[in-house]
């Protein structure tokens, strides 16, 4: 009986190597060096966490968007060019007729799409910390990908940013305008240096538009380099899936040849439709964020021992000055609230931590929970 346990043992042994054999041979090496982008556990927990919008549809509107759905056909493909959406996206967004718009299965989507499209040895640039997907895909698709640290108070630290894209020649740069995680809005000024000095393209990630209320969508008609990106997300679609770029028709009917032909599904396509006939709606709620976010900004800045930095967008950075991130996260979590707690890399401070911006009641129940978490010390 033993023996037969050790051979049993013995073949999985074997089997296991063989596997793992395989994925060597097979996969790309900077792919098996890479980590999973890690979504946490939320059920059961207020999710503080991703910048979603907390609140839902007027009843009225969620029966109107309800019937729109009973009429979609699950069991035909969808339109591939999302005509009808377009239209309503151009129009809800002012977007102009001249320049291009490529629809991305969420902005990730469309960053991907436009590393996908580089030449061969193109190297990928943006500053750190920042949103995480430009490296992961970068790194994903075997682009070198050099990160420039932010200065200290989170603006861009130009004169190592105009000598790495000197040094590096970069076929894009990302920027994303708020930046994730610092919730700040970088400097004109040291955007135009940028776009002026790349010889590639310069990508201005505008996720947190609805918040920052800031846009470079309405300047770039001059600029064939630069392209918006846009995303419904943070505005109260993130279930939906859908990004936007924004540039130069022939650049964008470029990289449109590689996205697949239904990339926007149909219930996306109405759904986002209707969502943009109704854009009031969507803009108040943008508006309510707005203000709970200085309502919050100001409860945090009550405490002593908390570092805020100041927000264009719906959630906003802290650090801890004497507390290890680690267990305010954990006791945040125990008492039911899921926030971000941010690892530690150049151009941030120890101990931070990021908090969406979310109801009236989240807030002050994620307040309440601060204060007695940073007493019970
Ligand atoms: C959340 C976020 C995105 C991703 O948006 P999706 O459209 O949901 O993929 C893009 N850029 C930044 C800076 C973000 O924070």
């Amino acid at each position: 009986m033993q023996n037969l346990q050790n051979f049993v043992n013995y073949r999985l042994n074997i089997q296991l190597q063989q596997k793992q054999k395989k994925i060597q041979q097979l996969i790309r090496p900077e792919i098996q060096d890479m980590l999973a982008y890690h979504v946490p556990e939320a059920s059961g927990l207020i999710k503080l966490d991703a910048m979603e919008n907390p609140f839902c549809w007027p009843e009225a509107m969620q029966k109107d968007w309800l019937a729109l759905l009973s009429q979609v056909e699950p069991n035909r493909y969808p339109d591939p060019s999302a005509q009808e959406m377009v239209l309503a996206l151009r129009k809800c967004f002012k977007v102009d007729s001249q320049l291009g718009v490529l629809l991305g299965n969420g902005s990730d989507e469309l960053i991907q799409l436009i590393l996908m499209a580089m030449k061969a040895g193109s190297r990928v640039l943006a500053p750190t910390p920042s949103f995480v997907m430009y490296q992961h895909i970068a790194k994903a698709l075997g682009m070198p990908f050099i990160g420039v640290p932010l200065a200290d108070d989170f603006e861009l630290d130009m004169p190592a940013m105009l000598a790495a894209i000197k040094l590096h020649d970069p076929a894009v740069i990302f920027l994303a305008y708020p930046n994730n995680p610092t919730a700040n809005l970088f400097k004109d000024e040291d955007v135009l240096s940028i776009i002026e000095a790349s010889n590639g393209l310069v990508v201005i990630d505008e996720a947190y538009q609805p918040f920052a209320k800031k846009t470079y969508l309405h300047g770039i008609n001059d600029f064939p380099n630069v392209v918006v990106m846009r995303t419904v997300s943070k505005l109260g679609l993130a279930g939906l899936r859908l990004g936007f770029l924004v540039g130069d028709q022939a650049l964008i009917a470029q990289l449109d040849k590689i996205r697949l032909p239904y990339n926007i599904n149909v219930l996306t396509q109405v759904t986002a439709r209707f969502a943009f006939e109704h854009i009031d709606v969507l803009d108040a709620q943008a508006e309510e964020i707005c203000q709970q976010r200085e309502i919050l900004l100001n409860a945090l800045n009550q405490f002593a021992g908390v570092q805020v930095f100041n927000s264009a967008a719906n959630f906003i950075l802290f650090a801890l000055l004497n507390d290890s991130a680690e267990r305010v996260f954990d006791a945040l979590k125990d008492a039911g609230l899921l926030i971000k707690k941010m690892a530690v890399t150049a151009g941030l401070p120890d101990n931070c931590l990021r908090v969406t911006v979310g109801s009236s009641e989240e807030n002050q129940l994620f307040i309440a929970q601060l204060t007695s978490i940073l007493r019970s010390e």
